[in-house]
């Protein structure tokens, strides 16, 4: 049986991570739950999975969710610890009893819990993809230093690790990661300036928390994956290529030495993936639908359009440049996003703000987690400056 701490448990990664442990009868333990906000469902899944800790992102949170367990008849003695902060998330990633850790909180704010787990050697199913963005250097060096199991969950780099399986390492010429192109692959670039954020979240293939639609609107997302892909696997950002493949089914190809493609398909269904980080070297049955083969199909590959989604190509560029880079693309893209959702700025503005917080922001290589943390602070200011300076600039 594997004993888990789920950071993020009230997310869309989080509750089918849950949704898999319910399924896995009798393979899996909670020992901790952790939400930022959402104390509804994380009352609800206290009272299903029984964790031994509960975590939230504020002090008020825990007063409500104690009121909510109590009405819901919860005895006293049977309450889990709750707790709250940054603190207490390191507490429980880090804690003997769980061995394994899902990564599923949102940002930068799961980096220090993840580098932990890692740090204490556990297995860590990696969703939260802003992890190896902000910190990839020193987080693989930990990886490696304690031999930890980093097994990836976002579904492109499940897929490719999958692929790799089947072949030396040394033989691998590139990795294809696959992108559905998001909601606007056929609005026209003079259009994007009036697209609301209702129809930005409106994600053609994938329904996910608020963040990584739009990341995958703008295509940032798909440059954060380059990013991780280039951690994870050890590639540098010209051997991973990015192919726009609206139906999703693809997630991700190595190509090897002698031209040969292996590619990884499957449903669009993220429980498939979070399984596999679960239950990885081995494979079981998984909650998800199979591909129907006697219907016939038809799946696109097509190149994606760098003028009208240029962060993808930012992505690149920061990953070539190293050092804090990365780190600042994903806190001003935070920002940006933010913005983007409260109408302070027009989606082509995300672009904007991004590159000009890169602009003016120093560069340096960070050695620690906490200089991370810093220069992402530091980077979320300069971003608001410049949304500030933008208000009033929204036409949708
Ligand atoms: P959601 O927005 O649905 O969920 C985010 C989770 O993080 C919620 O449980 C939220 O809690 C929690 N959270 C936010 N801030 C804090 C905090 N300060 N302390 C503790 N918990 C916090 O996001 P997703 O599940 O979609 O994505 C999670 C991560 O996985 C992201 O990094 C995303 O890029 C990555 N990912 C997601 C995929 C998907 O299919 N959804 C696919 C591949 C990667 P609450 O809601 O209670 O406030």
């Amino acid at each position: 049986m594997k004993t888990l701490t789920v950071l993020g448990s009230t997310g869309s990664i989080g509750t089918n991570t849950l949704d898999v442990v319910r399924r896995g009868a009798g393979q899996y333990a909670i020992f901790a739950l952790a939400a930022g906000r959402n104390v509804g469902v994380l009352a609800s899944q206290i009272l299903e999975f029984r964790p031994r800790v509960a975590v939230l992102a504020e002090a008020a949170g825990v007063k409500i969710l104690t009121e909510k367990l109590e009405a819901n008849g919860l005895p006293r003695s049977e309450f889990p610890d709750l707790l709250w902060g940054n603190s207490a998330l390191v507490r429980i990633a880090t804690a003997p009893e769980a061995d394994t850790v899902i990564s599923a909180i949102v940002g930068v704010a799961g980096l220090e819990a993840t580098y932990e787990a890692i740090r204490c050697g556990k297995r860590v199913g990696l969703a939260n993809k802003e992890v190896l963005v902000s910190g990839g250097r020193l987080v693989m060096e930990a990886v490696a230093a304690h031999n930890a199991l980093l097994v990836p969950v976002d579904s492109e780099h499940n897929g490719a690790h999958q692929c790799l399986r089947a072949g030396n390492r040394m033989e691998v010429s590139r990795l294809i990661l696959t992108a559905s192109g998001g909601p606007f692959r056929n609005t026209p670039k003079e259009s994007l300036a009036r697209v609301t954020p209702e129809q930005a979240l409106n994600h053609p293939t994938w329904r996910m928390g608020n963040r990584i639609t739009i990341d995958s609107a703008t295509m940032m997302n798909k440059g954060f994956e380059v990013i991780e892909a280039c951690w994870l696997f050890g590639f540098v950002p010209s051997q991973v290529d990015v192919v726009i493949h609206p139906q999703s089914s693809v997630h991700a190809m190595i190509e090897y030495s002698d031209g040969s493609v292996l590619a990884q398909i499957s449903a669009t269904d993220m429980r498939m993936p979070i399984q596999y980080a679960l239950t990885y070297p081995e494979r079981s049955g998984a909650p998800v639908p199979k591909i129907d083969w006697t219907q016939s199909r038809h799946w696109e590959f097509l190149p994606p359009e760098p003028d009208k989604f240029p962060l993808l190509q930012l992505a690149y560029q920061c990953q070539e440049a190293g050092g804090s880079a990365t780190c600042i693309l994903n806190a001003a893209d935070e920002i940006a996003v933010e913005s983007f959702l409260a109408r302070q700025i027009s989606f082509p503005s995300i672009y904007e703000v991004v590159s000009e917080t890169l602009g003016r922001m120093p560069q340096r290589t960070p050695d620690t987690i906490g200089e991370i943390l810093e220069i992402d602070r530091e980077s979320r200011m300069k971003a608001r400056e410049l949304v500030r300076s933008r208000a009033g600039a929204v036409t949708a």
